[in-house]
C-alpha cells in the first residue's frame, strides 16, 4: 500500500505529526523501533522552564530566548505556532483534560521534590501548583519502588518559590494488601487502582490520617485507562484536593498519553507499526521515494508522496555515537551539526556542565526539512521534528516535550501546506 505521508518515530513529535496528518484526511503510517520518551517522562508538556532562572511567562520569553539562540529549533516556530500546538493537543486529547496555556507556567513537584516549572498538565495534576503555596501531604504505597515520599516532601519545603508563597509537606505511609501479583512498579499500581476494592482500602486507610485543608500528592499510578475517573472519585470520597505527582521511569502518565494517541490514529485510519527500524531510502535525486524498514522476517519499503523523521536523539537511537566519538544518524545518514570533534574532550569539569554534544543534531529550514552538509534540503519531501533536531538542551531548559509537540505539529503544517 502507498502512503500519503510516512512518519518515523512513535515519540510525542511522531505521533503529533501523524495525528495532525492523518485527522486531515491523509493516510498514514508511523513506522518505529520501538516506544518513545512517552513511557519514560511525565505526560507534563514543558515548553520553556528556565533561561537563567525559572521561567514565569514561556509566552513572553520565547521571543527573547529564539533571538539569543538561533540555532535553536524554536527559531523555527512562531510563538503563534507554539500556542496552537498546545491547543490542539487540549483539544484533541479531551480525555486527558489538559490544563494550562503559554502565558504562564505552573510549578509542579517533581518525584524528587524539585518544583518544576511546565505550560501543560493532565488535569490528574493540576492541583500540585506550587505557586500559591499550601499545605501538601504526599502518600507513599508500600512496595512501589519508583516513588520515595520522604524524599520528595524533604526537598520541597526547601524549594524557592516565586513571591515567598510558603509549602508544608508530610508523609502519610499506607500499606494496602498488594494481593498475589508481585508487580511492584508503577504500572502495576495504576492496574490495581482501577479496582474498586483496591481503591476502598486506600480510601479507608487515608480518611482518618488528612487534615483538613491538606493537598494530597499521590503517585502519577492512578489508573492506567480509567485515571479520570480514578482521579474524582478519590477527591469526592476523600474531600480534599487530589493531584499525581510523576513517579521515575516508567511513566504512567506518559504511558496514558501514548496510548490516547495511538488510538485517536487508528480512529483516523492511520496505521502504527512499533519493532521496525528504518535504516536506509529509496530516493530519486533529492525526491524521496520510500523508506526501508527491517521488519521480523525481511526488509520493507515503504513507500508515501511525503515523510517525517521524528526518531528522537541519543536516547531513542535516532542518533548514535560509537566508541570513537563519531555520531551518525540512523534512519538517512543525514548531515549533522554540532556534533564536537573527536578529539575534544569527553567530559566537563563539573557534574551538571553542558556537554556541547546536547545539542548536536539534523539542522533543518524553516519548512523543518534536515539541510545537507552545503545547507540545502536534503530531500524535498522530508520533515524532521523533535529531538533529532539540533540546537536545543532540553534538560537544561525544560523544553523537550513542548519542542517535540510543537515540531510535530509545524511538519505536519509543512505538509500540509505543500500538498493542498
Ligand atoms: C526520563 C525522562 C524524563 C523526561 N522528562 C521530561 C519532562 O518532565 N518534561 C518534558 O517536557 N520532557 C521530558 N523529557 C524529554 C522528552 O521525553 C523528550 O524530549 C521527547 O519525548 C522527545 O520526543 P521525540 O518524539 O522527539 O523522540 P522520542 O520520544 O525519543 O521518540 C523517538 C522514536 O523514534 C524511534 N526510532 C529511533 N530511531 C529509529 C529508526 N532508525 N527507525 C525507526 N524508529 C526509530 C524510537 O523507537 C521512538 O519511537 C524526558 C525524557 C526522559 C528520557
Amino acid at each position: 500500500m502507498n502512503y500519503d505521508v510516512v512518519v518515523i518515530g512513535a515519540g510525542l513529535a511522531g505521533l503529533t505529526a501523524a495525528l495532525r496528518l492523518a485527522e486531515q484526511g491523509q493516510r498514514v503510517l508511523v513506522v518505529a523501533k520501538g516506544v518513545g520518551g512517552t513511557h519514560l517522562a511525565p505526560a507534563a508538556i514543558d515548553v520553556l522552564g528556565y533561561i537563567d532562572g525559572p521561567v514565569e511567562s514561556p509566552a513572553q520569553a520565547l521571543p527573547r530566548f529564539a533571538a539569543a539562540h538561533p540555532e535553536h529549533p524554536y527559531r523555527r516556530l512562531s510563538v503563534e505556532l507554539i500556542r496552537s500546538s498546545l491547543g490542539w493537543l487540549r483539544d484533541r486529547l479531551a480525555e486527558l483534560g489538559y490544563q494550562g496555556r503559554l502565558e504562564e507556567n505552573f510549578l509542579l513537584p517533581t518525584a524528587v521534590g524539585v518544583a518544576k516549572p511546565t505550560v501543560l498538565v493532565p488535569e490528574t495534576m493540576a492541583a500540585g501548583d506550587l505557586r500559591a503555596g499550601g499545605r501538601f501531604v504526599f502518600v507513599g504505597l508500600r512496595g512501589l519502588k519508583d516513588f520515595y515520599p520522604a524524599y520528595l516532601a524533604d526537598n520541597l519545603v526547601r524549594a524557592a518559590l516565586p513571591g515567598g508563597a510558603s509549602v508544608s509537606a508530610r508523609t502519610v505511609e499506607l500499606a494496602p494488601p498488594l494481593g498475589d501479583e508481585g508487580d511492584v512498579t508503577s504500572v502495576g499500581f495504576a492496574r490495581r487502582f482501577e479496582q474498586p476494592e483496591f481503591r476502598d482500602m486506600v480510601v479507608r486507610e487515608l480518611e482518618q490520617r488528612l487534615v483538613p485543608g491538606e493537598i494530597v500528592g499521590f503517585p502519577a499510578v492512578l489508573g492506567l485507562r480509567h485515571a479520570r475517573e480514578v482521579w474524582q472519585e478519590l477527591e469526592t470520597r476523600l474531600r480534599h484536593p487530589v493531584f499525581e505527582v510523576p513517579t521515575l521511569p516508567p511513566s504512567v502518565g506518559g504511558i496514558r498519553l501514548f496510548e490516547s494517541m495511538t488510538a485517536a490514529l487508528r480512529r483516523e485510519g492511520a496505521r502504527v507499526v512499533v519493532g521496525s527500524t528504518v535504516s536506509g531510502a529509496e530516493h530519486d535525486g533529492k525526491r524521496l521515494g520510500g523508506v526501508v524498514a527491517q521488519t521480523a522476517g525481511r526488509p520493507r519499503t515503504y513507500r508515501a508522496r511525503s515523510f517525517v523523521l521524528a526518531s528522537g536523539g541519543f536516547a531513542s537511537g535516532g542518533l548514535q555515537l560509537d566508541s570513537y566519538g563519531r555520531v551518525r544518524e540512523t534512519a538517512f545518514d543525514l548531515a549533522l551539526v554540532g556534533v564536537p570533534s573527536p578529539d575534544a574532550p569527553r567530559f566537563e569539569p563539573g557534574y551538571f556542565d553542558e556537554h556541547p554534544i546536547a545539542r548536536a543534531g539534523v539542522a533543518a529550514d524553516d519548512e523543518l526539512r534536515p539541510l545537507d552538509a552545503e545547507g540545502a534540503p536534503a530531500f524535498e519531501n522530508l520533515h524532521v521534528a523533535g529531538a533529532t533536531l539540533a540546537g536545543a538542551a532540553p534538560w537544561r531548559e525544560a523544553s523537550g516535550n513542548g519542542l517535540s509537540l510543537a515540531t510535530g505539529y509545524a511538519a505536519a503544517s509543512a505538509i500540509l501546506e505543500r500538498t493542498s
